[in-house]
């Protein structure tokens, strides 16, 4: 059955998956749904949902299972996502996750799976010099600052350092992503639709190289659709 492109970008912290999501999402018109950012607005508003990831977000923990499947489920429920697709960032996060995803898109499951590859020393540097903005999540750092004193570019909201970016936090982070969403790297690449990328240079030369991937393995319009046929070992419909 035709869907609207479902994408997923997995990357350490700090390798700019937030950033090259909103990229993606943009250019195939879908929208780009990342957990931590819902996570973080429940803990704005002050919900209990919110009071309780926090604990688990302040210490670099994941948040339980069961929470974020459903938070998810609910959100690809929505027209937008249900009827043209998404980039999910920061989802899954682990392969309890990535059957969950899978059980809700069946039988398709997700197009493709980005794996935005950057070396950890790399990714501690850029994390050492984040600020985010409150309101709407943009990423800045030293050589892309805010225009206008530490206020969003984008939704004019404050721009700050992270909660979770301790050292602590982000040392657990990445041990996480390690033990707990590295192995779906090899879960992703045995259904043949893991797009590995590399995440380092400029931000227009990664955009470019996240799109030619796609385009390579799902055509320009981004989308596998159900007519496509069988594929050859590059990707690419034969
Ligand atoms: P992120 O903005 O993706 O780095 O997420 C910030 C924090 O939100 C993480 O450190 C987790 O505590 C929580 N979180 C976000 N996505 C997930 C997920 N898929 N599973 C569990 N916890 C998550």
């Amino acid at each position: 059955m035709e869907h609207g492109t479902r994408l997923v970008i997995l990357g350490k912290q700090g390798a700019g998956k937030g950033t090259q999501a909103e990229r993606l999402a943009r250019q195939y018109g879908v929208p780009r749904i990342s957990t931590g950012d819902m996570f973080r607005l429940a803990v704005r508003s002050g919900s209990e949902a919110g009071q309780q990831a926090k604990e688990y977000m302040d210490e670099g923990n994941l948040v339980p299972d069961d929470v974020v499947v459903a938070l998810v489920e609910e959100r690809l429920q929505k027209d937008d996502a249900s009827n043209h697709g998404f980039v999910l960032d920061g989802f899954p996060r682990n392969v309890k996750q990535a059957g969950a995803l899978h059980e809700m898109l069946a039988p398709d499951g997700v197009d493709l799976v980005i794996e935005l590859d950057v070396p950890t020393e790399v990714v501690l540097n850029r994390l050492a010099g984040r600020r985010t903005c409150v309101g709407c999540g943009t990423n800045y750092g030293p050589d892309a600052l805010p225009r206008d004193d530490w206020q969003c570019d984008i939704c004019g909201d404050k721009v700050v350092v992270r909660e979770d970016d301790t050292e602590a936090a982000i040392a657990r982070r990445l041990a996480l992503y390690d033990q707990e969403t590295e192995p779906l790297v090899a879960w992703y690449l045995a259904q043949d639709k893991l797009a590995p990328v590399d995440g380092q240079g400029a931000l227009d030369t990664v955009t470019a190289r996240l799109l030619r991937a796609v385009e390579s393995r799902l055509g320009p319009s981004g989308r596998r659709s159900g007519d496509v046929g069988p594929r050859s070992p590059t990707g690419r419909p034969r």
